[in-house]
């Protein structure tokens, strides 16, 4: 098993209804180590950047709006195999009807869109996303 890091987020929708410390619980008994955090209110050309992939589908609006629409916390997760654990194990499906139990969707999400966490769905994927909200970050080494 790899040592490696990811990209969590903690979406506007569950930081408002108050699931940050109950999703952040659910990692650290899952084992993940927390590497780097921080609360921001992204702007909109920060989450049209970040999900730059999803431009001219047609729930990029709806999706920009809603992750401007509050803070939300970007986390850096570290441990054995935490990539694919927690995008793969942990985090259940984009819809939460279709998560499995036990995931953090099938628990905090309320739609498809409003679905209360993000996870890097590649290794490459994860050290794009990172080095997009923590390059120049001089404690992470
Ligand atoms: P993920 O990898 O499971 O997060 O899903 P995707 O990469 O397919 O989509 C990125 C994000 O866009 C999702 O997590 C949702 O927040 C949002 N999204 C995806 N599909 C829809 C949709 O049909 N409607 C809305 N409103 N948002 C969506």
């Amino acid at each position: 098993m790899a040592i490696d890091r990811t990209l969590c987020i903690v979406k506007p929708d569950a930081v408002a209804a108050g699931n940050t410390g109950n999703i952040l619980a659910f990692l650290e008994g899952k084992g993940a180590r927390f590497r780097a955090m921080k609360l921001v209110q992204l702007n909109r050309a920060q989450a049209e950047g970040f999900y730059a992939e999803h431009k001219g589908r047609g729930f990029f609006g709806e999706l920009i709006e809603f992750m401007t629409s509050g803070p939300c916390l970007l986390v850096m997760l570290e441990g054995d195999n935490v990539q694919h654990d927690y995008r793969n194990v942990w985090m259940g499906q984009t819809d939460p009807a279709q998560a499995a139990e036990g995931t953090l969707r099938k628990r905090f999400a309320e739609s498809k869109g409003k679905n209360a966490v993000h996870g890097s769905d590649s290794p490459e994927a994860a050290a794009r996303e990172l080095a997009y909200f923590f390059s120049g970050c001089f404690d992470v080494v």
